[in-house]
């Protein structure tokens, strides 16, 4: 599927498309996905636009720890021992959204390699 010129997640960010948001802080917030691919999707993402992946900058470390740190507090709150935590990076990698977000995936046996 091609990447949405439309930045559906800022949209979720200013309240403008409704989500079921399982957890919130200054720099990120984090809702279910629409379409899950395990019992527990969660998609957590900074509320600063970065297109990709690719487009992480210098000065953005302190954010990217912030977001996996969201992972960790919202995994052990949905009781998971063991999960998956994705980033698809640009179309060829299955990116449709244009704005960086971490999938967390859990609640079933996640194979290994992924597609
Ligand atoms: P990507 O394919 O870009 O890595 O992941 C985008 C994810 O966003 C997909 O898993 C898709 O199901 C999810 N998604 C797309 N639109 C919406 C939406 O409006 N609300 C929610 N909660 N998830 C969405």
């Amino acid at each position: 599927m091609a990447m949405l010129e439309r930045n559906i997640f800022k949209e979720i960010i200013e309240g403008n498309i409704p989500a079921n948001i399982v957890y919130q802080d200054e720099h990120c917030i984090a809702f279910r996905d629409i379409n899950p691919q395990a019992p527990t999707h969660i998609l957590v993402i900074p509320r600063k636009v970065i297109r990709t992946h690719a487009d992480i900058e210098p000065g953005d470390e302190q954010l990217l720890g912030q977001l996996h740190s969201a992972v960790v507090k919202i995994a052990k709150s949905e009781g998971l021992s063991s999960y998956r935590v994705v980033i698809n990076c640009n179309e060829g990698a299955g990116q449709t959204v244009p704005h960086l977000h971490l999938h967390l995936l859990g609640g079933r046996l996640l194979d290994w390699p992924p597609g």
